[in-house]
């Protein structure tokens, strides 16, 4: 039997999921959970703590001269509308707006997709290269950590039992900074991803991939610092010697050869993706000058 609570307050989730003897899970818009529960078996809790009835007095999502601070209510319809978003985190509100169907991204959230940890997580790639950072908190207090170390293992993220994440902090990019996101999917709107790259080149001329489904966890690697990106020959090196790192698995998505061609392929083309729209918005600012 699983009991059901709806919080009304932080504090209350916090305590009702910290006092639990028995395995509790966070709830907030049910669309990875639900599918869990009716999928009984040893791992499945006992325990679940909606978070639906507690609402952030600062909104599901603020914008400051720092970055963005994406609340733990924040869906990805949300997101993927907000124009701060769309010009600060392009990679990251395009994945938004590919998660699911129009009926999923008015439930699911930003939060709960990186707390499912699954490897085809797709604000995770985005997330992982806009070098975004995780608060948790518990009954002690809360702690931050970046998003790099919060997957563990597929399931498994930095969250210890009892506690809850609150919110993703994402640093304002500096000024020349630009991002894209390509994935692969064998059928839109009810499948996840098959493959997916996030890239960001940033204004300091680090260049950053984040890859989904092809290890255990999201991946976030950089290409060597002073790639020329337009060199056909270098830019093909560095791929080979970056995109090592991916482990994908044969599975009903697709196959371990195909993955990692098509890993390569959409590498490519969200850089050039991004190329082309950092190329279009400096044109755009000479023109206006
Ligand atoms: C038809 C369908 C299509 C989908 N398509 C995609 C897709 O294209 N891309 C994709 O990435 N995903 C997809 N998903 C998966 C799912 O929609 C996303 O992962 C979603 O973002 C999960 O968010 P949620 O708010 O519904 O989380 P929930 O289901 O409420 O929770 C997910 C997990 O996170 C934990 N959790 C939730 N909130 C917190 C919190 N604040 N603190 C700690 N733990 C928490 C829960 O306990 C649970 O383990 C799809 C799902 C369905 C059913």
């Amino acid at each position: 039997m699983v009991t059901y609570y709806k919080a009304q307050t932080l504090a209350d989730a916090l305590e009702m999921l910290g006092r639990a003897d028995v395995q509790g899970s966070a709830l907030s818009g049910g669309t990875d959970l639900l599918v869990a529960l009716s999928r009984q078996h040893d791992e499945t809790p006992r325990l679940v703590v909606d978070l639906k009835g507690i609402k952030d007095p600062r909104g599901p999502m603020v914008v400051s001269d720092d970055g963005l601070h994406l609340g733990f209510e924040l869906t990805m319809a949300q997101l993927a509308d907000d124009p701060t978003a769309r010009s600060w985190f392009p990679a990251l509100t395009q994945a938004a707006g590919e998660v699911g169907s129009v009926a999923i991204r008015n439930r699911a959230t930003v939060v709960g997709n990186i707390c499912n940890a699954s490897p085809a997580s797709d604000t995770a790639p985005p997330l992982l290269v806009h070098g975004a950072t995780v608060t948790i908190a518990s009954m002690g207090g809360e702690r931050t950590v970046p998003i790099s170390s919060f997957f563990r293992s597929p399931r498994v993220t930095a969250c210890a039992r009892g506690e809850i994440v609150t919110g993703i902090d994402i640093p304002r990019p500096i000024p020349g900074t630009g991002s894209a996101y390509r994935r692969l999917t064998r059928r839109w709107g009810v499948d996840l991803i098959t493959v997916s790259v996030a890239a960001a080149v940033h204004g300091d001329g680090r260049v950053l991939l984040g890859l989904g489904a092809v290890a255990p966890t999201p991946l976030l690697v950089e290409l060597p610092a002073g790639l020329d990106l337009t060199d056909r020959a270098g830019l093909t090196t560095a791929l080979d010697e970056a995109l090592a790192v991916a482990t994908p698995i044969t599975d009903i998505r697709g196959g371990a050869d195909y993955r990692s061609a098509m890993l390569r392929e959409l590498a490519e083309r969200a850089i050039q993706e991004v190329l082309e729209s950092t190329r279009r918005s400096s044109d755009g600012r000479s023109v206006r000058s």
